[in-house]
């Protein structure tokens, strides 16, 4: 049984959003703790995602598009064109920046995703993957790209992960799906092309799906093409304190971030980009 929430409709640097991810009562799937869908966008359109150099902490950003490429550059010395296929995989730990810009070309469609880090790793050092191909595991109704963790007796991607965790993108022609679960998974759907049912219920773009942990199989209907994101991992350590571009647990950590990215201090190094670079806002809490 799902647990169905809507997205809430934002905008990153005008680029119209659904954020399905965090929600009032569910800030986490996992360690998954944030998931933006963006697009799709026609070519004309696409050239709107232009994210300026901002920091990051205490998190992995995952990148994946359906069409279109986003340029990604960092302050590890990072520049990388990601294509459909692929995933971009950044691990902030301690601190790193970076800038995104899509390319005009193509369209854009895709989903912008952020991993927690866990207590053991979160102060770490940041590094940066590309992972040009990925592998995929043939199903009767379609195909499933496993983008980060492996699927229960199937393939499992290359990417880093320091939390138990499953990412992948099913690609469905119509008809039913099974797919195998890790009943101490939870799991979340969200669907990016199409629509999918889980028995009476259906998902629809702009809205995510839960599923608790203790779950051992996924079966879906897909009445016609379907994209849908299967994203899931063991349930969360701690209740990560997001704000802003920073994941942490406390407020005084995400201050100390916040000073340290407006002082331009080292912890975040430079990003060669000609793009402009974002200032941090004032937190809530701020007197
Ligand atoms: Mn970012």
């Amino acid at each position: 049984m799902l647990e169905i929430t809507a997205s809430h409709a934002a905008e990153v640097e005008g680029l119209p959003v659904r954020r399905a991810l965090p929600r009032r009562g569910r800030r986490t799937v996992g360690p998954w703790c944030f998931v933006d869908h963006f697009g799709p966008v026609p070519p004309e359109r696409s050239a709107t995602m232009q994210v300026g150099p901002h920091p990051h902490i205490g998190l992995h950003t995952v990148t994946w598009v359906l069409e279109g490429e986003v340029l990604h550059t960092d302050s590890l010395g990072s520049e990388q064109l990601i294509r459909p296929g692929q995933v971009n995989l950044m691990t902030a730990g301690r601190g790193v920046a970076h800038a995104e810009s899509a390319r005009s070309s193509a369209g854009l469609h895709g989903a912008q995703l952020w991993v927690a880090q866990p207590d053991a790793t979160r102060h770490g050092p940041p590094d940066f993957v590309h992972l040009p191909e990925l592998p995929e595991l043939e199903m009767a109704a379609g195909a499933a790209t496993v983008l980060v963790g492996g699927l229960v007796g199937g393939p499992a991607s290359p990417a880093p992960y320091d939390w138990p965790i499953l990412g992948a993108s099913l690609a469905l022609r119509g008809g039913g799906c099974s797919l195998a679960l890790d009943p101490s998974f939870e799991h979340a759907l969200v669907v990016l092309v199409g629509r999918v049912e889980m028995g009476e219920q259906v998902l629809e773009p702009g809205h995510l799906g839960h599923l608790a942990a203790g779950v051992d199989e996924l079966v879906l209907q897909t009445p016609e093409l379907a994209t849908v994101l299967l994203l899931g991992g063991r349930p969360f350590e701690a209740e990560p304190l997001m704000w802003w571009n920073f994941v942490g647990r406390e407020r005084a950590e995400i201050d100390a971030a916040r000073a340290e990215w407006e002082a331009g201090d080292a912890r975040f190094g430079s990003v060669a980009t000609p793009l402009e670079r974002i200032g941090a806002p004032m937190p809530f809490w701020a007197p």
